[in-house]
């Protein structure tokens, strides 16, 4: 993609982000109201075919271009950007795992941005653990027939279309798990009450049921068995550094938000940004922020020349942002103080989106392991 098209594409959502997403960013925080508003004035700018291919009707961006788009709409509002990134990854895998008649049914209405994706591979008892998953779906006369619980599933119950990570022959393993794509109205799927979250409190977490879900056998993306590498290459491979993304997002709302109270806000005659106290934190803050930022695009880089290492840059820049995020956030609430505690101002919700961050797609801890086993070669 040429750098002056890019240019515009990062202005165009700095735009949006700032006229109409943060206006609302505090109502739908909430009042936990869906960000349909938002999802609408992004598809009406065409970023709902943002990763899809030229071929199939996108804009071919790479991750390195992704993650700069989502950070600026997180920066105005982190929900929006989850919904974004959650939807995206739904796109991605159509584009590389649907049968043909599927792809030109399905696909266009998601960069047209008139369906919306979610992904379901979290399970009550499945942790960050995806080969965990114990959702069952049969094959019969045409058919998938789905039986399972998902758990914690973003824009469940608001999106169009989900991606569900099942198995199909548990006697094989991970090479029994397949993916599937499930209309919201498939019979025997019904959707939990909204998790009552302290953060991303406008994303609608809910548990989607399978009840004798039925789905035609032609929703199968990839092919059978192949549910981890089609999750590998879309949540993993570009989901990951949506998130690291949104966590910049944050980290750089909460460091401008700090620096401009510190020169602001008057004690006894001086700006608080005068005491060295507050110069600490407010370095601290730029220190994480900044290598945050350069981390995540040289990883994102990284991934875009070798695909084949996508999962282990986007655990590292997911790992990196979100623990940025949530340090430079709670700094934020320091250096606003009593303010900072308050709803009125904006930087406890950095602080609240911020610590989902650290547990959604995989938690701190499983990040840990994956980097270390990568690194001792386990
Ligand atoms: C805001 C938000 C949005 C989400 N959206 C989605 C979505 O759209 N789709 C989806 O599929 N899922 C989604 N999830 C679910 C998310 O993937 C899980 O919450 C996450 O994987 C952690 O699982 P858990 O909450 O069950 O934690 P648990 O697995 O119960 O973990 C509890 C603690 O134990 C630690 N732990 C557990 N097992 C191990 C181990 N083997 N080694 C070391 N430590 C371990 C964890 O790190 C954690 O500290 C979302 C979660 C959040 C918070």
């Amino acid at each position: 993609m040429d750098t002056l098209l890019m240019e515009e594409i990062r202005d165009a959502a700095r735009r949006i982000a700032t006229e109409r997403l943060k206006p609302r960013a505090v109502e739908t925080d909430r009042e936990r109201t869906f960000p349909w508003e938002n999802m609408k004035a992004l598809g009406d700018a065409g970023f709902h075919r943002l990763i899809v291919s030229e071929q199939e009707g996108g804009l071919g961006l790479g991750r390195n271009a992704f993650a700069s788009v989502v950070a600026e709409l997180a920066k105005a509002c982190a929900s929006t950007a989850l919904v974004h990134v959650s939807s995206a990854v739904v796109s991605k895998a159509i584009e590389l795992g649907a049968g043909d008649d599927t792809r030109k049914k399905l696909l266009p209405e998601m960069t047209g941005g008139r369906s919306l994706g979610a992904f379901a591979v979290h399970e009550p008892d499945s942790g960050s653990n995806a080969g965990a998953i114990t959702t069952r779906a049969i094959k019969e006369d045409g058919h998938y027939v789905i039986n399972g619980t998902k758990f914690f599933i973003t824009s469940a119950g608001e999106a169009d279309l989900y991606l569900v990570l099942v198995r199909t022959n548990p006697e094989k393993g991970a090479q029994g798990m397949s993916t599937l794509l499930v209309e919201k109205d498939a019979p025997g799927l019904s959707f939990g009450r909204p998790e009552d979250k302290m953060g991303l409190t406008s994303t609608s977490s809910r548990e989607l049921f399978f009840s004798d879900c039925r789905v035609p056998a032609d929703n199968l993306v990839g092919k059978e068995g192949e549910g981890m590498q089609i999750i590998g290459k879309t949540i993993v491979g570009w989901g990951f550094f949506g998130a690291a993304a949104i966590s910049l997002g944050i980290a750089k709302s909460a460091t401008e938000l700090a620096i401009e109270h510190a020169k602001k806000r008057m004690i006894a005659g001086h700006p608080i940004g005068a005491h060295q106290a507050v110069q600490f934190m407010i370095a601290d803050m730029v220190l994480k922020t900044d290598a945050a930022e350069s981390f995540l695009y040289a990883s994102a880089s990284n991934a875009d020349s070798a695909p084949g290492f996508a999962a282990i840059n986007g655990f590292k820049a997911k790992l990196f942002a979100s623990e940025a995020a949530v340090e430079t956030a709670n700094l934020a609430i320091q250096i606003l103080a009593g303010h900072g505690y308050c709803r009125d101002y904006v930087v406890e919700r950095l602080f609240r989106d911020a610590r989902g961050l650290t547990l959604h797609f995989k938690t701190s801890e499983w990040l840990r392991q994956d980097i270390a086993k990568a690194a001792l070669g386990l």
